[in-house]
């Protein structure tokens, strides 16, 4: 097959224009001279839904990390976003955390997060990444397969069919190709194809269902507070979510683990909103307008595949986002995960293309190994949930569940969990010996210590209040 070329100069090709894909060209775009994502949806109206990506009928929280990470990329999303209707407020503040047995203290954390949907989040980076000279979108077209040299050493470019009737298979040719097309990637049966192994898989099962439903959001509904998240437990194998949304619109996830599942009707879901461990969310969304039709979503396991493990690679070829790691979505890390792989691939151009698969898959491991262990570790709470348990493991989860016990009168553990969450600190900073006094205070004796608190500068705001 001839393949065409993408334009003059260096050219990359981007399988899937979701968030990995957005993220990963906008860092092509700084080392490329021609981006050419490619995707099977036609990519209609800004904030719509759209069947490649499912998920986003369901909550998506950006973290910290990941969102400065897009602002960077796209100076000025931010306001942007607000313009359309977002909230963009303090992580503590603005939201009730409920973890174990109680809410953590809420305060001025300093670290601010957004509140916008999925669909309008994508669609507005894809504008803005189109806006760059170099980079172009052909959609509603699948691509089949991958065109390499002779010898499968290196891919030279894609084979593709477009969704037009009458389209023939065509071939587009380019220096590189980065697979963002999601969990379901091909490339391990694209790479045995080609004669290479397929890479090692880790997974650890939890068995987990969304359900969501959007609803009308009213000035009434929790003055002050964009954000309402109960932790699910082995006591309690359902968590929930009630995020702000622009439009004022609130989104309702809930999650069940190990075959929980919501029922797909508004009384039902009521009445199971109605089970979580806090009451939170069902006072609120009990006599809200639904302005959707309950919609669910299966994620069977934390999916890992092991691409730096491999001893041979084609070059010309990269795999990124979640078809490199797809996370159980409660923590909500996949799209600042796929933001820290996209800068880790511009780190890597920056220093030349020689062996930049093997490079690029170690920096991304060292990305992944850290939500990994947060999102598998905390899963393996669940004693039914099979995967590498060790004293460690169990000793963690007991220590956080002490730390969230202590963090309902102490707000500078809430900060430091939330910190991690948010992927702007490693989790082995809540094992700080400062950290560690204030768990063990904080599980000693009930009284808040709010003059240390002071002293640090953080102002603490009892949960749900507003300033
Ligand atoms: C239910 C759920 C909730 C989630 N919640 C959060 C959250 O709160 N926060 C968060 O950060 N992350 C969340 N995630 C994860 C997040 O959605 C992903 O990490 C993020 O979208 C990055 O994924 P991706 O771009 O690699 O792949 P995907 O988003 O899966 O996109 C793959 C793209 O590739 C295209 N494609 C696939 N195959 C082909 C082909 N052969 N040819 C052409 N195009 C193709 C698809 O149309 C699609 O556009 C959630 C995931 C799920 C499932």
């Amino acid at each position: 097959m001839t393949a065409q070329k993408t334009g003059a100069g260096k050219t990359a090709i981007v399988i899937g224009a979701s968030m990995a894909g957005l993220l990963g060209a906008r860092a092509l775009a700084d080392h490329y001279d021609q981006i050419t994502l490619l995707d099977r949806d036609a990519l209609g109206a800004a904030g719509a839904h759209r069947k490649g990506t499912p998920q986003s009928k369901h909550a998506h929280a950006v973290l910290v990390r990941g969102l400065a990470i897009m602002e960077e990329y796209f100076p000025g999303l931010i306001a942007e976003l607000v313009s359309l209707g977002a909230d963009y407020g303090d992580v503590s503040q603005k939201a009730r955390w409920y973890h174990g047995d109680g809410h953590h203290q809420a305060c001025v954390s300093g670290d601010n997060a957004i509140n916008v949907s999925r669909p309008l989040l994508e669609s507005t980076i894809r504008t803005r990444l189109l806006a760059l000279p170099n980079v172009q979108i052909i959609d509603a077209c699948d691509v089949l397969g991958l065109l390499t040299t002779p010898d499968n050493g290196r891919v030279t470019g894609v084979r593709l069919i477009r969704r037009a009737a009458g389209s023939a298979e065509e071939g587009l040719a380019a220096d590189l190709v980065v697979d963002a097309t999601g969990r379901g990637s091909r490339s391990p049966a694209w790479l045995e194809a080609l004669g290479y192994e397929r890479p090692h898989e880790d997974a650890v099962k939890m068995g987990l269902t969304y359900t969501s439903c959007e609803f009308r959001r009213r000035p009434e509904h929790s003055p002050g507070v964009v954000a309402l998240i109960v932790a699910a437990s082995p006591e309690s194998r359902r968590g929930g979510v009630l995020l702000s949304q622009e439009g004022d619109r609130w989104m309702l996830t809930i999650g069940g683990y190990l075959g929980e599942q919501a029922p797909m009707d508004h009384a039902g879901l009521l009445e199971y909103a109605r089970g979580l461990a806090t009451p939170d969310i069902y006072e609120i969304v009990k006599n809200a307008e639904p302005l959707s039709e309950p919609v669910a979503y299966k994620v069977p396991s934390n999916l890992r595949r092991r691409y730096e493990r491999l001893t041979r690679f084609p070059q010309g070829y990269l795999v990124m986002g979640d078809g490199l790691c797809s996370f159980n979505p409660i923590y909500a890390q996949g799209m600042s995960v796929a933001a820290l792989e996209a800068v880790a691939l511009g780190d890597c151009l920056a220093r030349g293309e020689d062996r930049l698969a093997g490079r690029f898959f170690k920096q991304a491991a060292e990305i992944i190994d850290m939500p990994w262990s947060t999102a598998v570790g905390n899963d393996l709470r669940f004693p039914e949930i099979e995967g590498p348990r060790n004293a460690m493991t169990n000793f963690i989860n007991w220590y956080i569940s002490k730390l969230h016990h202590a963090a309902q009168q102490d707000a500078v553990l809430s900060v430091a969990f939330l910190k991690v969450v948010n992927l702007l600190q490693p989790p082995p900073s809540l094992l700080h010996p400062r950290v560690v006094w204030r768990v063990v205070r904080g599980n000693l004796w009930r009284r808040p210590h709010k003059s240390a608190v002071k002293q640090r500068g953080l102002a603490t705001a009892a949960p749900g209040s507003s300033r």
